[in-house]
């Protein structure tokens, strides 16, 4: 069992992950929201979140919400509207010793200081899109 929680602890839950593929996003939106980029890590089941009454809700596009603590700020996840599962933000777990990078998304938007060595599955947007179909 995983536990995770918000900085403040307001927030927290606990899950079996199915996988510890960590993904990086770097499209704005998730630098915007991050403040960097956002490292997830997908759930497909639904999640019981203690202190749900702290989490605040963004519809940030016309196919996704996403989620933090509305007392620290804690980015806690990417969700589509259409589909199940979370994108967990992997700094809420307090164990993320099995979890490793595996794919690194929109980085022809990555920002140009930014340079992470890990060998991942690299997409950029247009290859997203083509694959993802939006
Ligand atoms: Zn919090
Ligand atoms: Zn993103």
């Amino acid at each position: 069992m995983h536990t995770a929680s918000c900085k403040c602890g307001r927030v927290s839950f606990e899950i079996e992950l199915d996988s510890y593929n960590v993904g990086i996003c770097h499209c704005s939106d998730c630098q915007k929201i991050s403040g960097s980029h956002f490292a997830n890590i997908y759930h497909k089941d639904e999640i019981k979140f203690q202190g749900a009454e702290f989490i605040t809700v963004y519809d940030s596009s016309d196919w996704a919400k996403r989620a933090f603590c509305g007392v620290c700020g804690s980015n806690l996840y990417y969700k589509f509207k259409q589909a199940e599962g979370y994108s967990l933000a992997a700094g809420l777990f307090d164990d993320q010793r099995d979890f490793t990078l595996q794919t690194q998304l929109f980085v022809d938007k990555k920002p140009a200081y930014l340079n992470i060595a890990n060998v991942t599955e690299d997409m950029t947007e247009a290859e997203i899109r083509a694959k993802y179909n939006f």
